[in-house]
């Protein structure tokens, strides 16, 4: 069997592209490894996601997504991919089966930078986590540490704040990259406080992550910060993880036209895995209606 529409990935540029190709009645079929919603469903609320004036919860906007392209006709299956091969037919390898397609979008996603530092690893899931909104209950009434300067690194700190008792934001320059709005409600909680110019050095403890070595980067000197846990917002790096054939950029995200094309005739891109200025839901659901409709008129064409 061919489909016409392949899509590699169910965050809301797959699931948006998954709308846009089920409803324009092409044979679409959607791999996710995990479960739909991506990036999002790690987010307690979005807020500037239009239409929604009091916000709405990552995971609801997931499901209402994920339903919109099943009631469309989308078949979702969850496997994980493992290579893209191009040609007229493509073949879209999976762990457990191989899918054919007349044309596929990769919509994998980003995930969240390691800061590459001893101890990271070894206490992942023992104080250091990547997400607030599933361990921030674990720290009630105790010390914990938000590592990096942008909108994931303040957001998830406000949501800590209502939990712990001291949130300390470790930032490397003297002035953070986040949205305006979020600095000024991160100043409502006077239990967060931010430490500029300064980077982890290593994470130390003994079955529970206990300290984080630090360096003043104005000073070079190191210090000892007691916490009972680290949360690591660094920055995102792109899920370009399995062969696909397409150009990528120096840092790995796949390069494409504003018509989602890719380098590959027939294979196109979507969301926060291509090379793009502005990383948010909005535009990821924008990407993938793109995608979707390129990857229509690349059928049309064959
Ligand atoms: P980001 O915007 O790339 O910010 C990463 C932060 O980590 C920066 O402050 C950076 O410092 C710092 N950093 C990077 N490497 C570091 C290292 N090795 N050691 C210490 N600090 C380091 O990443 P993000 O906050 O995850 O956001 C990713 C994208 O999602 C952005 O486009 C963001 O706007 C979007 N997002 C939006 C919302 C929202 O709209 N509410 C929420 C979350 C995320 P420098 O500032 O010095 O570079």
């Amino acid at each position: 069997m061919i489909y016409d529409v392949v899509i590699v990935g169910g965050g809301p540029s797959g699931l948006s592209a998954a709308i846009y190709s089920s409803r324009a009645r092409l044979k679409t079929l959607l791999i996710e490894k995990n479960g739909c919603g991506g990036q999002m469903t790690v987010t307690d609320l979005l807020e500037n996601y239009p239409g929604f004036n009091d916000g709405i919860n990552g995971v609801d906007l997931a499901v209402k997504l994920e339903y919109q392209a099943i009631n469309f006709g989308t078949e979702i299956v969850y496997d994980e991919v493992t290579e893209i091969k191009s040609g007229k037919v493509k073949e879209v390898v999976t762990t457990n089966s191989t899918y054919k397609a007349k044309a596929v979008i990769i919509a994998a996603g980003t995930r969240v930078k390691e800061m590459d530092i001893p101890g990271e690893a070894k206490f992942k899931g023992k104080g250091v986590s990547s997400c607030a909104t599933c361990d921030a209950p674990f720290y009630k009434g105790k010390k914990v540490l938000v590592i990096g300067g942008g909108d994931s690194a303040i957001q998830e700190a406000i949501y800590l704040a209502k939990f712990a008792k001291e949130v300390t934001i470790l930032h490397r320059r003297n002035e953070l990259r986040a949205t305006k709005i979020l600095q000024e409600r991160m100043l409502l909680y006077p239990n967060i406080s931010v430490m500029h110019n300064t980077v982890p050095k290593e994470i130390v403890g003994k079955e529970h992550i206990e300290e984080v070595i630090v360096t003043d980067l104005r000073t070079n000197k190191d210090k000892s910060l007691k916490v009972d846990g680290a949360f690591v917002f660094i920055g995102l790096v792109p899920n370009t993880l399995f062969p696909t054939g397409v150009n990528l950029d120096e840092q790995g995200y796949i390069i494409t036209d504003e018509n989602m094309r890719t380098s590959v005739d027939g294979i196109f891109a979507c969301g926060d895995i291509r090379q793009k200025y502005l990383r948010q839901v909005v535009t990821a659901t924008s990407d993938g209606a793109q995608a979707a409709v390129s990857a229509g008129r690349y059928i049309d064409n064959l």
